[in-house]
This record gives structure tokens, C-alpha cells and sequence, in this order.
């Protein structure tokens, strides 16, 4: 229902969620089909390039190297004190428009890493727990998956779309892998393998980042124009969320107020019976800052001081390695092997745990326009000089670690940069947790060691070793409302609701207390899912 007065557009819904993320996405669809309750979904941005036109965006994208998302961020809306791990896009369907769909699951020791290895934190629940909600994620958005070893990759049902296939190169690596006993299979990915929801078969055609033209990638466009077809949702685009307000007494979250993001600017208010926050990882810590009042002078859901706090994230280490075999350039080279066998390590003496993932790389086998005497080949020329330079095989491998957070890995409310109106941006600065600090060459140095039995066990040689980028931030950033039972160590219970405010629930990446080795998006929907499901029960 919409209310209008000459001040403000009033709108009314029994659930309100705040973005439209792929959390948000799964979480409306999960509330659609087990509540009877009305779902109002308020976006910041504004949708973007369409599904029918991504084949033209891709064209253009590789003629001119144009951006296939026009529209897909507000100037003014960013966090600073970062360049890595804090991406800009606000626009329908969050970051995972731009995703590369890769869906692996945490292993069980990241929700016991405390009991298990003495480090870090254990979440409020199990993997087992979150295996069902897992699941769900995997069949909402279509994961394509091979059972590994299940002591390796325990799940409780099949994936629900057979595996991307392994192609000649993987097969290739695969083998050599072996060599190092290391066992790997093909990577889950939220591609379509077979034909699905009226989506194609993924056509390898390699350009999942930045836009797939098939839509055999998932993105959350399409659950949204599903619910909103059926009806289910409304879809409030190109309003900021800037204020939840509380009652003083009770606590409950009685509105959250806003502005149009279009040049009328125009105030907006939401009336409803639970606030759902599934603005992601900075925005959502960010909104309970700026929701300070009289009654709440250091923001919502912050009696434990931690609103903001627990910034988490993942780093990694990565080689080029050159293999005695062939394997030809360019084929899928988004697809690759992981293995878990390094997630699930015995007890040790120094603590390290991580992912491992091979690609086949273009690395040093590219297409040149100069030869090594700087002389510009042409034509037939060029082509012999690509020819002899594909031959032979280049690995990439690659291995996020875990990076246990510290308090003070943390986003605060920075006056010196501020929006469009005058609301203060935040800054943020990650910190590793001394135990991490203390183990941080360690683990990079066990990776390279690794990647060199690795080299040696193919007869191969490395050809060139890195870390990641920077340390300004990590990837796949998770905190800032860490969930746990204790409300003094807190801001979340294990169902996402917010310690202090009965009708408010925080979804998906900011709730989680560590951030695993691995790609944690599929995760962060999972997490959502499971405080749907409560949110539905009541
Ligand atoms: C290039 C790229 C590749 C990636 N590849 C992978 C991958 O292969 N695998 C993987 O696991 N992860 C990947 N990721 C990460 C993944 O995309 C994100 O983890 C995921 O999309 C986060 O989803 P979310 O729902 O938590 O939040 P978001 O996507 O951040 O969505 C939050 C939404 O809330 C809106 N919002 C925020 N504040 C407000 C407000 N106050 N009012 C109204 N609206 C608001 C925002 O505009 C946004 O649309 C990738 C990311 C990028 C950028
Ligand atoms: S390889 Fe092509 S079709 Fe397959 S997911 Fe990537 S972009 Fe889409």
C-alpha cells in the first residue's frame, strides 16, 4: 500500500528487506513461498542493462572494452580507507551481476575453529545446521557440482545440476595433480550445465566476468523479475534507506526513512513489521551507525560496541607454472579443479588452512604484436609467433587463506566524505588478529612450498609466484554484525536477529563471525536463507 502526503511517500508492508542483493534475492524468494505476509524490497540503485540486452553489452565489451553495466553505481555512495575488498556497485541485484558464479561450500572446521584449533571464533552453529539452508541456495540459484570425496566435501543431498564438464586441459591437470596427491574435481559453479528455468546451457564462450550474454550464469535479476511477475514482491528501486527508526522504550524498529536516488530526491518512508538489513557487508553495518538516536547514541543493535567491528575476508597466494605437456590456450579458462583436501587439515602445530583451485593459463602463451626484437609481426607472421608460443602448458593455482579478524578490523562514520545528503560515508581498515599476524609468513610460505612439490612432482617449473594484490582489504568481505549468542560479544543471534531489536534481522555476509578460505557468497546466501526460514516461522 502507498500513502501519499505532501511531505513524504509513506509505504507499508508487513516485511521490509533493504536491498536487492542475491541474499535479498533468495530471502524474498524463500519468504514468498512460506509466508503469506506482503515483502517490500527497497534498492538504493537502479536495475541495469537488461537480460535481452547482454549479447549487444558483450559485443560492445569486446570491440570497445565498454562496461556491459551502464548505471550500475551512485557517485557518491562509497567507502574509503580501502581499494580491495569493497566494490561500488549498488544497482538491482547487488555485486552478484557482475559475479563469477563460483559456489563452493566452508568446510565443517570453519564453524568450530575455536574448539578445533584454538583460533578465531565458532559461530553458533554447525555445518550440519546450515547444510539444509546450503542446499537450498544451491538449488535457488542452479550450482553445478561434482561430489568430491565426501569426507572431504560431506553434503547431505546430491547438487542439483550436474557438473560443469572437465575439459581436455582440466583432465590434463588433473592427472598432474594426482602426481602431488592431491585429489581435485571440477569447481561448483552457479552455471547452468544443463538447460534450466528457461535459461541455456553455459556455452563456454568465457566471459562470465563481466557479463554472461546466455544467461547461463545466475544473477539475481532473474528471481526478481520472477517474484515480481508472480506478484509476490514489490520492488522499490532508486530509494536509500538513510535511517531505521526505534521505539525508545521497546526497541522495535518502527520505520526506515529514506530519499529518492533520482533527481527529485524526494523523502520516502517504510512502515512494517520486520526490517530485514540484506544490504551487504559495508552498507549494512553502515545504516545501524548512522541510525543513532537520543535513545540509541551509538547506532542500532549496538549494546556490544561491535556494530562495525570483525571486518573479515580471506587473502591468497598464487603461481604461474610451466608443465611438460600440451594443453590448448583459451578453452574455458574460466572453469577450474579445487580441492578441500587442505580445508580439512588433522590437528597441527600452527594453524593453516586453505583452498586450492588450477586453472589452465594463458600465461606467457599469449598472441603478441611485437617479437622479442620489438619488431611488429603481422599477419602470417604473427600467427607462426602465437603458435610456437602456445605450445606446451601453463598452470595458474591458487590458495586463499583464512585471515582471522581482529576488533578493531573495522568500518566507521567518516564526516570528511559525505553523500548527496550530507551523510557521512564510511572508512574502513581490516586488521588481521594477532594469532593471524603472528602466522601470516608461515602460511604464505607453506603455500609456496606447496605449489613447488607441486612444480617438481609434473617436472614443471614456477614460473612466477604472488600474493594477493594488497592489504588494504580482503576478498570476499564478510562482519561488521557479528552473530553469536552472547549480546555483549555480538550483534546477531545464530538466526540473524539482532540482539537488541525484537523485528530487526541483519542477513547474510555482515552476520558472519569469520570469513573460511574459500569464495563465501554461497554462504552468505545460505546464512540468509536460514534467518528466512526463522523470520517465516515467527
Ligand atoms: C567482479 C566480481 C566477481 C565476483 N565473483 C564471485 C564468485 O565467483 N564467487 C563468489 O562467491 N563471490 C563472488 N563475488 C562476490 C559476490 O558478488 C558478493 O559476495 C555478493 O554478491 C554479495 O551479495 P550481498 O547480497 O551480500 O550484497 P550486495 O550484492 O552488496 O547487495 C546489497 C544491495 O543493497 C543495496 N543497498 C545498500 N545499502 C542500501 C540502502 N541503505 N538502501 C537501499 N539499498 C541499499 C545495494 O545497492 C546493493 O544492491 C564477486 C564480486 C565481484 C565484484
Ligand atoms: S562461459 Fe559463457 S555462457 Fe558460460 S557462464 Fe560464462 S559467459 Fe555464460
Amino acid at each position: 500500500m502507498i500513502i501519499q502526503n505532501s511531505e513524504t511517500t509513506v509505504h507499508e508492508a508487513d516485511i521490509c528487506i533493504v536491498g536487492s542483493g542475491i541474499t535479498a534475492a533468495m530471502m524474498a524468494a524463500h519468504l514468498a513461498e512460506h509466508t503469506t505476509q506482503s515483502v517490500l524490497v527497497v534498492e538504493a540503485g537502479k536495475p541495469t542493462t537488461a537480460f535481452r540486452d547482454r549479447t549487444r553489452a558483450r559485443e560492445r565489451f569486446l570491440a570497445y572494452g565498454e562496461s556491459p553495466w551502464k548505471a550500475d553505481h551512485l557517485d557518491d555512495q562509497n567507502a574509503f580507507g580501502t581499494t580491495w575488498g569493497f566494490s561500488p556497485s549498488m544497482h538491482v541485484g547487488g555485486l552478484a551481476m557482475h559475479w563469477g558464479g563460483v559456489s563452493p561450500r566452508y568446510s565443517p572446521e570453519d564453524f568450530q575453529l575455536r574448539s578445533l584449533y584454538g583460533v578465531g571464533s565458532d559461530w553458533p552453529f554447525s555445518y550440519t545446521d546450515l547444510d539444509p539452508f546450503y542446499q537450498e541456495a544451491e538449488e535457488r540459484m542452479g550450482v553445478a557440482g561434482e561430489q568430491g570425496p565426501p569426507a572431504l566435501d560431506p553434503r547431505g543431498k546430491p547438487y542439483p545440476l550436474p557438473p560443469l564438464p572437465i575439459n581436455y586441459n582440466l583432465a590434463q591437470l588433473q592427472q598432474w595433480a594426482g602426481k602431488a596427491d592431491i585429489a581435485t574435481w571440477s569447481t561448483p559453479s552457479a552455471k547452468n550445465s544443463v538447460e534450466r528455468d528457461g535459461r541455456a546451457q553455459c556455452q563456454r564462450c568465457d566471459t562470465c566476468y563481466p557479463v554472461c550474454p546466455t544467461g547461463a550464469k545466475y544473477s539475481p535479476d532473474f528471481t526478481w523479475d520472477a517474484l515480481m511477475a508472480a506478484k509476490k514482491i514489490t520492488l522499490l528501486t532508486q530509494t536509500l534507506i538513510r535511517r531505521l527508526e526505534a521505539d525508545a522504550k521497546t526497541g522495535r524498529i518502527t520505520a526506515a526513512t529514506g530519499n529518492r536516488t533520482d533527481a527529485t530526491g524526494a523523502p520516502v518512508t517504510v512502515r512494517a513489521k520486520t526490517f530485514v538489513l540484506a544490504a551487504g557487508f559495508v552498507w549494512s553495518p553502515h545504516l545501524l551507525l548512522l541510525s543513532r538516536s537520543e535513545a540509541f547514541p551509538n547506532g542500532l543493535a549496538n549494546r556490544s560496541g561491535l556494530v562495525g567491528k570483525y571486518l573479515a575476508g580471506h587473502r591468497n597466494v598464487n603461481a604461474y607454472l610451466q608443465l611438460p605437456m600440451e594443453l590448448l590456450p583459451g578453452i574455458n579458462a574460466q572453469h577450474s579443479l579445487v580441492s578441500k583436501q587442505f580445508m580439512r587439515p588433522g590437528k597441527q602445530s600452527r594453524y593453516l588452512r586453505h583452498d586450492l583451485r588450477i586453472w589452465e593459463s594463458s600465461v606467457g602463451r599469449e598472441p603478441r604484436l611485437r617479437d622479442d626484437n620489438e619488431t611488429l609481426l603481422f599477419g602470417d607472421a604473427l600467427l607462426k609467433d602465437w603458435q610456437q608460443r602456445a605450445k606446451g602448458a601453463t598452470a595458474r593455482v591458487r590458495g586463499y587463506y583464512d585471515v582471522l579478524p581482529d576488533k578493531e578490523s573495522k568500518l566507521w562514520l567518516d564526516n570528511t566524505h559525505t553523500n548527496r545528503f550530507g551523510d557521512p560515508m564510511p572508512t574502513m581498515a581490516f586488521k588481521d588478529a594477532p594469532e593471524s599476524a603472528a602466522l601470516r609468513e608461515f602460511q604464505e610460505e607453506s603455500l609456496r612450498d606447496l605449489f613447488r612439490r607441486m612444480a617438481k612432482a609434473g617436472g614443471g617449473e614456477i614460473l612466477r609466484m604472488e600474493n594477493s594484490a594488497n592489504d588494504l582489504g580482503q576478498e570476499h568481505p564478510t562482519g561488521g554484525c557479528r552473530m553469536g549468542t552472547d549480546p555483549m560479544d555480538s550483534v546477531v543471534n545464530g538466526d540473524g536477529r539482532a540482539h537488541d531489536h525484537e523485528n530487526l534481522w541483519v542477513a547474510g555476509a555482515p552476520a558472519q563471525p569469520t570469513a573460511s578460505c574459500c569464495n563465501g557468497t554461497l554462504t552468505f546466501v545460505a546464512v540468509g536463507l536460514k534467518t528466512a526460514a526463522a523470520i517465516a516461522k515467527g
